[in-house]
């Protein structure tokens, strides 16, 4: 069968006619526009479509095979493979493409679409990370460059990491959304192929990279080397990365301290643990994109139980609807506290004392003090830090918190929090010492 130029032109026009009509406007125009996308058969089998950049071959390929497949096989009347390449690269053969650094390094597009700003729920614990994702997702490179989120685990990293990469999908921005571990692995391959300079440009030619778990590099010096080269180059011309981390940028250690001057250099914020309403909010959340009614008293009940994050959060709701699955009833609260254990033995910070003691073990001085009249000014923030914690995580009222410290009344109470509530907004200290006292408690 031979198919002339002309006719070509004319099949891949009419099958972008279709297309069009499938896919949102703005991703037609970003992705597939002629002549952004140009397309031929190139043999019995396999339809060949070729673009203006390997950002956009790897997109088709990756989340508009079925569509274009569709489409083809339709006007075609018969199914074929698809090929996807840059308009004037080589097509390489199949042992080529496989092996090849760019296949390899693919573009890790994938990005849970659930993991947007709107299904992010917004808390006291989480809300400088999400404005400041927010920022940059809207003005990239041009606002806080870099940009470091850093918590422990399950607290929303990925999830912040992955919004802005939704975003600015949407906004058809070149970006690489992928793991410090995916990273690595593309880094050691390009040295052992000869390739490092292929890989440096493929980055350089990005407007943001999205690196997911920098700890990962932690004892890797020679990627470490590579990252540092990458980075470097994306800064210079200011191209946006952002980066998360699971421990601090000082107790990282990567090589050599110019890394993390570079990283201090932009802008570090936290996710701390949420306090209840905020975990409350994310369960609500959670379920209303599961599309499953849940009682509000057995949410409540999930999310005053002790977790160490979110994801283990989750958890519990995952059981939680797997049985109402099994039994196919609506579940009352008592087989859902059967379930996950009781309130007693489980519920969030369940002990004060435990708060009251780390508290003071963090800060080094003695419950006796902590408790105590004494006005020195180190104690008084200690106080007020344990009052805050206490309120926070476990709802307990103003009243029980002053008897708790020593027979304070409840403003003196309220006043403390709203201090340490206020502080806590712009001080990294702060917030550093509140999540590892809260890590404390429960990593008890
Ligand atoms: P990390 O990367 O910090 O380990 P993840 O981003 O994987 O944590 O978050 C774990 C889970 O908790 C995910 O399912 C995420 O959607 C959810 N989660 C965390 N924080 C929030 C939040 N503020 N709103 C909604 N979901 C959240
Ligand atoms: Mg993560």
């Amino acid at each position: 069968m031979s198919i002339s130029k002309n006719n070509n032109q004319e099949i891949w026009k009419t099958a972008l006619g279709e297309i069009e009509t499938k896919v949102p406007k703005s991703s037609y125009e970003t992705w597939f526009k002629f002549p952004k996308t140009q397309g031929k058969q190139i043999s019995e089998d396999c339809f060949l479509i070729e673009s203006e950049s390997v950002f956009i071959s790897e997109y088709l390929e990756q989340r508009m095979y079925s569509v274009i497949s569709d489409v083809l096989s339709k006007l075609l009347d018969k199914e074929l493979e698809l090929k996807f390449k840059v308009l004037g690269a080589p097509l390489h053969s199949e042992e080529n493409t496989k092996n090849s650094l760019q296949d390899n390094n693919r573009l890790s597009l994938s990005l849970n679409s659930n993991y947007t700003f709107e299904n992010f729920v917004l808390g006291a614990s989480n809300e400088l990370a999400y404005a400041a994702s927010i920022a940059v997702s809207e003005n990239i490179g041009k606002t806080y460059n870099p940009l470091l989120i850093y918590s422990d685990v399950g607290l929303g990293k990925t999830h912040l990491l992955q919004a802005i990469g939704n975003k600015l999908l949407e906004d058809g921005c070149k970006f690489y959304y992928l793991t410090c571990e995916e990273f690595t692995n593309e880094y050691i391959k390009a040295i052992r192929t000869n390739k490092t300079e292929l890989f440096r440009n493929k980055y350089r030619n990005a407007d943001a990279l999205l690196l997911d778990d920098i700890q990962f590099l932690i004892g890797k010096e020679q990627t470490q080397e590579g990252f540092f080269h990458t980075f470097n180059s994306l800064h210079l011309s200011d191209k946006q990365i952002v980066i998360t981390s699971d421990r601090p940028i000082s107790s990282l250690k990567l090589l050599e301290d110019r890394i993390t001057s570079r990283l201090s250099g932009g802008l570090v914020v936290d996710i701390q643990l949420p306090d209840y309403e905020t975990r409350l909010d994310i369960l609500k959340k959670k379920v209303l994109l599961k599309g499953i009614k849940i009682k509000q008293e057995i949410l409540e009940s999930v999310s005053n139980k002790l977790y160490h994050n979110i994801r283990e959060m989750e958890g519990s709701l995952n059981k939680i609807l797997a049985l109402s699955e099994l039994t196919g009833k609506e579940l009352d609260i008592e087989s859902v506290e059967e379930l996950l254990g009781t309130t007693d033995t489980n519920s969030y910070f369940a002990d004060p004392e435990q708060i009251i003691l780390k508290v003071a073990k963090y800060f080094q001085i003695e419950i006796s003090d902590l408790k105590g009249k004494s006005r020195e000014q180190n104690l008084v923030i200690a106080r007020q830090i344990g009052m805050f914690i206490l309120r926070e995580d476990s709802q307990m009222n103003l009243t029980t918190i002053g008897l708790l410290f020593g027979g304070r009344d409840h403003t003196t109470v309220l006043h403390g929090i709203r201090k340490i509530q206020a502080d806590a907004a712009t001080n990294q200290n702060l917030r550093r010492d509140l999540l590892a006292i809260r890590s404390s408690v429960i990593n008890n």
